[in-house]
């Protein structure tokens, strides 16, 4: 269970009405039972229910079960599709190992708005499910040529261009920061892709000879990275 509290030994941490439905509704837990929690800061720590009520209750910390462990610092661009889809790409990324969530506004992105907090509950929810210590941040969204503007000269970019020609994808063994980058359902537009091609960080790849849908190409490639450059 997620809690945004900071957490130690001996500490008593309330238990909001939305986690009590959850732990004392739906789960049935009772006073004494036990449960994991994590704060995405310190790892993850045994805790037992002191109080519990239908509009909340009291958790108390006993000890820590596991350190926090970071993942690699790699980050997902990616422009917005339909909601349910963009909740996916949001899900898998957190399971994934992504440690920041970018949703970027290409020139043929249709979405003009993403519900940030929305993404975020779901980030804490994939966190809970896969048994993360830690949540990745879900920033605002954020035009691509702004992002690109302010580009830090050190993160390498993953390029999934599908108009890159099919071929073995192999991504220079750079131990830096990365992003990786997913269009829209139109794609890039040319502009873009000729910026993105004079960066000389970004490193364009191909995902194979078919062209997957953006939630498709967000796995594929993160599953690419991590067998690449992941620890
Ligand atoms: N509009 C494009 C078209 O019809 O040619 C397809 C865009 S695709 C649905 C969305 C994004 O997924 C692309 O911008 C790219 O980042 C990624 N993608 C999809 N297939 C890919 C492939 N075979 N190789 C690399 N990237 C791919």
């Amino acid at each position: 269970l997620f809690v945004e509290h900071a957490l130690g030994a001996g500490q008593s941490v309330p238990v909001s009405r939305e986690q009590a439905h959850y732990l004392f509704g739906v789960m049935r837990l009772g006073a004494g039972a036990q449960i994991l929690v994590f704060d995405g800061q310190s790892g993850e720590w045994l805790a037992e229910v002191a109080e519990a009520g239908k509009r909340g209750g009291v958790l108390s910390v006993l000890s820590q079960t596991r350190a926090l462990q970071m993942p690699p610092d790699l980050w997902l661009m990616f422009a917005p599709v339909k909601k349910a889809r963009t909740d996916f790409i949001v899900e898998k990324a957190v399971e994934m190992g992504a440690a920041r969530i970018l949703p970027v506004q290409t020139e043929f992105t249709n979405t003009g708005r993403v519900q940030r907090a929305r993404l975020q509950a779901h980030a804490v929810e994939a966190a809970e499910q896969c048994g993360a210590t830690y949540v990745p941040q879900v920033a605002e969204m954020q035009r691509l040529d702004r992002v690109l503007g302010a580009w830090d000269a050190d993160r390498q970019i993953m390029f999934c261009d599908e108009a890159q020609a099919a071929s073995k994808p192999t991504l220079p063994a750079v131990c830096a920061p990365w992003a990786i980058l997913i269009g829209p359902e139109g794609g890039f537009a040319e502009g873009e892709r000729g910026r993105l091609r004079r960066m000389a960080q970004a490193h364009p790849v191909s995902l194979g000879p078919r062209i997957l849908r953006a939630e498709t190409a967000a796995v594929a490639a993160l599953a690419l990275w991590q067998q690449s450059l992941g620890d």
